[in-house]
């Protein structure tokens, strides 16, 4: 508290609740500096109509603010007010946000620590569900002096709030909650801090550049902005260890309709990019699969295969997938030891032809290579045993979209797949057509995008539109 001379209640009323697109209409502060109380409030002229639902709620009219001066005439004065104290509002990011872009309008930069006492309210009484002003004004008997829903009113009823605080919590408790709500994310130095409040907090994917450009780390959340935040904040363990953070010079981000699109774009920004921090990350993946190749006899025999051989995509009788060569075979090896399938017929041992393997002579192989059990019965053994590691073949005749629903930013978006490789995701039919388009004759598979696509489509979470193979037939 020490470090703010001032304190300094305000509400904003607005046009509109989108601080990019909407103004503000009225200022109301209570500053509080010491003993001393001072009450400032003013109509703000707009510039544009006030919507009639907005002038019915807060009682501004389109008559009262047309004589009021306009932002550019307060500014000045206002920010005077602001200085050195801390901005504490009722859902503090709104009237802040608000403020930040009405001056930013002027090319002024604001700065201040800001407390929400919303967040405040719901620290200090944690067992309570709702902290709305109507709801704290009740709870706490406030007195309303003047019409609720003006900013002066409304800046007074927090300043009332506080002084409750004061008086009923134990000031232990009190400063611990502020030092709490006020403790700031290290922004990264190099990293233009403005730009953290403008990242949504969407469901999307995020991307850190360093100095030169060099794509440091790519990640995903639902909430962008809650997680981008959380890697400032030292909650990542991953960003202390790497000392990433003071690396970070620029950050991108991309909103998604939901939680698919966001895990599919980061897989395949991963796959593309080969983010710095990524790659340390996961192992490089020699990434392969056993595939069940036919023999003339009927039966057929595992050949280890890579992604650069086999199209994982299309191609059936897969198992798998082992990030390198060693593990496939261990692998192999442990189930035929588990199942006592014979290491010479899989060829993880070379074998003369109808002689007893070495894993028969110490029983653990049932002596399909030596007459005592059939091939046929070895073969249909094996394929059991295998069951479990089985790939899932692409369930369609060609390439889909994969409907999802919008959460918060995007409202829709058609993610396009074929042969379980991600294509890119479009918000109209039309860039639905050019990504297939574009897209190679045979995209390269990837494992994550596999594993994500497998269990979107198992959890039956999106809706899946098959697509004909060519825009042509769509328009027929
Ligand atoms: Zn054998």
């Amino acid at each position: 508290m020490a470090k703010h001379e001032k304190l300094i209640f305000i509400d904003l009323e607005t046009t509109g609740a989108n601080p990019i697109v909407d103004r503000i209409t009225e200022i109301g502060i209570v500053e509080v500096q010491g003993d001393q109380v001072t009450r400032w409030s003013t109509l703000v002229n707009p510039e544009v109509p006030i919507p009639p639902f907005i002038q019915n709620l807060t009682g501004i009219s389109n008559a009262m603010v047309a004589s009021a001066p306009v932002f550019a005439e307060l500014a000045e004065d206002l920010l005077e007010r602001l200085r050195g104290g801390l901005f504490i509002a009722h859902n503090a990011r709104f009237d802040y946000g608000f403020l930040r872009n009405a001056f930013k309008a002027m090319g002024v930069s604001l700065r201040a620590d800001v407390l929400c006492t919303v967040k405040l309210s719901r620290k200090l009484f944690p067992e309570e569900a709702k902290h709305n002003l109507d709801i704290l004004v009740q709870r706490h008997a406030l007195k309303v002096e003047g019409d609720r829903h003006r900013a002066l009113a409304d800046a007074d009823l927090l300043w009332q709030l506080w002084s409750k605080f004061r008086r009923d919590i134990a000031p232990e408790t009190f400063e611990q909650a502020l030092a709490q709500l006020l403790q700031r994310p290290s922004t990264p130095s190099h990293l233009d801090a403005d730009v953290l409040d403008e990242i949504p907090d969407t469901p999307g994917v995020y991307l850190f550049y360093g100095e030169n450009n060099a794509l440091l780390y790519v990640g995903k959340s639902v909430h962008l902005r809650q997680r981008v935040l959380s890697h400032f904040n030292g909650d990542h363990r991953l960003f202390q260890d790497m000392r990433m953070s003071q690396q970070i010079h620029r950050l991108e981000w991309r909103e998604t309709a939901g939680e698919l699109g966001a895990l599919l774009l980061e897989a395949q920004l991963i796959k593309d990019r080969q983010p710095i921090h990524n790659r340390a990350l996961r192992r490089q993946r020699d990434l392969c699969a056993w595939q069940l190749r036919a023999q003339e006899d009927g039966t057929s025999q595992p050949v280890l295969v890579n992604a650069a051989e086999v199209d994982f995509g299309s191609a059936e009788g897969l198992y798998g997938l082992f990030s390198s060569r060693k593990k496939a075979e261990n692998s192999l090896r442990e189930i035929a030891d588990t199942h006592e399938l014979c290491h010479a017929l899989l060829g993880l041992e070379k074998g003369q032809p109808g002689k007893p393997c070495f894993g028969h002579q110490l029983r653990r192989c049932r002596g399909a290579c030596c007459g005592k059990e059939s091939k046929l019965l070895h073969q249909a053994r094996l394929e059991a045993a295998l069951a479990g590691l089985k790939l899932a073949t692409w369930p369609y005749p060609g390439a889909v979209a994969l409907i999802e629903k919008g959460a918060g930013g995007k409202t829709e978006e058609a993610h396009v797949v074929h042969n379980w490789c991600y294509l890119g995701s479009a918000c109209a039919e039309s860039d639905v057509w050019s990504l297939l388009e574009r897209s190679p004759a045979r995209p390269a598979f990837d494992v994550d995008t596999y594993k994500i696509l497998v269990r979107a489509l198992a959890k039956k979470q999106v809706k899946v539109r098959p697509l004909p193979s060519r825009p042509e037939q769509a328009a027929a």
